[in-house]
């Protein structure tokens, strides 16, 4: 429909970046990126009309984002020239074509488009060998500036390299020692720093992305504190298995991973330290607050589920300790504690017995006749608890 439309409005069309790099690697993604050699905002809008999504544009950077009805997205960019008024600022934008669009994109691998239109549908558009760098398995930087540039870079190479299996080229990995050597670590900001280890703590080999990390020495020049010592590592490694292990149950929500990491990476830091640690990463106030909060919680949980464990408790008691603790806390503990009675206990909880569902509620205490009023409380708790 994109490609009908294109022709429609006389414009050139491309799918771009990651979604054309999964489907030469066979990779599943369904984060569709579109660009357009036209006008991208008007482009989307009327695309958006045709699927019946909502349409979202950003003027000054020409961008429009579609909402389809099933909530999925699709990113609409105009092809255009960038340039940075100084290093790791936000660009300022100028029209122009789908090589110049490409050419300011981080890697040679994320440089490829498919065109869209009828008459070209599935040309591949490769101008700097993203095609040979997938086979040869390599991330590969399209200029020497690049991590100049935008120094978030080095984080993505680190990310898609390890996700893939791919070496980091050598001219590539001498530009970021460059880079780090310049200092553009510490001149990245806070929150943009604090996005990419999200990313980072999203994948599956999030751990090995922090042993690159701090091999290229990227993680002492984030903060001091980010030694990712020996005990540390072997907490990350029971982390990564729980989290594969909690990924394969389908619950309804995802945990916030960059918790669950954060935890590890000032596990044994006073609290002084933390916050310094989350100050880098610029954590407001309260997300800092309720991270020191979750971990005086798991502290009073571990001791409460020993006495629960010593006094061999009702699993009902265990239920409502637990209850205090965010999910990312309960998977935390579970990584620290790697004996199998308590890995048996926690997963129970956490499979069993967290989201299960009342079958009464409120309402028919109400239709039974009871006076409303704190009695509610304690009768649906002892439901719970038989
Ligand atoms: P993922 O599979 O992690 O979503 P992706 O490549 O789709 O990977 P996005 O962050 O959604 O990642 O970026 C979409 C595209 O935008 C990338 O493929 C790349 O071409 C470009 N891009 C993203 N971030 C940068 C950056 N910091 N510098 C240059 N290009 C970037």
């Amino acid at each position: 429909e994109a490609g009908e439309l294109a022709d429609e409005l006389e414009q050139s069309i491309y799918a771009v970046g990651g979604f054309v790099r999964d489907i030469l690697m066979d990779t599943p993604n369904l984060d569709l990126d579109l660009v357009v050699e036209g006008d991208g905002i008007a482009f989307a809008q009327a695309l958006g009309d045709k699927l019946g999504g909502r349409v979202r544009a950003h003027r000054k950077f020409q961008t429009a984002v579609i909402v389809l009805p099933d909530g999925q997205h699709i990113d609409v960019a105009t092809a255009r020239l960038e340039y940075y008024e100084y290093p790791a600022a936000l660009p300022t934008v100028e029209l122009s074509s789908i090589k110049m669009d490409l050419y300011r994109r981080d890697f040679t691998i994320n440089a490829l488009a498919v065109q869209l239109n009828k008459s070209q549908f599935g040309r591949l558009v490769d101008f700097f060998g993203a095609q040979r760098d997938i086979k040869n398995r390599v991330i590969r930087v399209l200029h020497s500036l690049s991590f100049v540039e935008d120094p978030t870079r080095i984080l993505r190479a680190i990310r898609f390299a390890q996700r893939y299996s791919f070496q980091i080229g050598g001219q590539t990995e001498r530009l970021i020692k460059n880079a780090l050597g310049l200092g553009m670590m510490e001149k990245l900001s806070g929150s943009r720093l604090f996005n990419e280890m999200c990313l980072i703590f999203e994948e599956k080999t999030a751990l090995a992305c922090l042993r690159q990390m701090r091999d290229l020495r990227l993680l002492s020049a984030i903060h001091p504190m980010l030694t990712l010592s020996p005990a540390q590592e072997e907490l990350l490694e029971e982390i990564e298995k729980v989290l594969e292990w909690y990924r394969l149950l389908y619950l309804n929500h995802a945990p916030r991973s960059w918790i669950i990491y954060f935890m590890a990476l000032a596990n044994g830091a006073k609290d002084e330290e933390t916050q310094s640690l989350a100050e880098r990463f610029n954590l407001t106030p309260k997300q800092i607050n309720d991270f020191l909060a979750l971990r005086k919680q798991l502290n009073q949980s571990i001791y409460h589920y020993k006495m629960w464990k010593h006094r061999k408790g009702p699993l009902s008691q265990l239920c409502f300790q637990l209850d205090e603790l965010p999910v990312e806390g309960v998977l935390f503990f579970m990584s620290k504690f790697k004996q199998e009675a308590t890995r048996r206990d926690l997963s129970q909880y956490l499979t069993r017995l967290k989201d299960a569902e009342l079958d009464i509620s409120g309402r028919d205490l109400q239709l039974a006749g009871l006076p409303e009023g704190p009695a509610y409380g304690e009768i649906l708790k002892k439901v719970r608890a038989a």
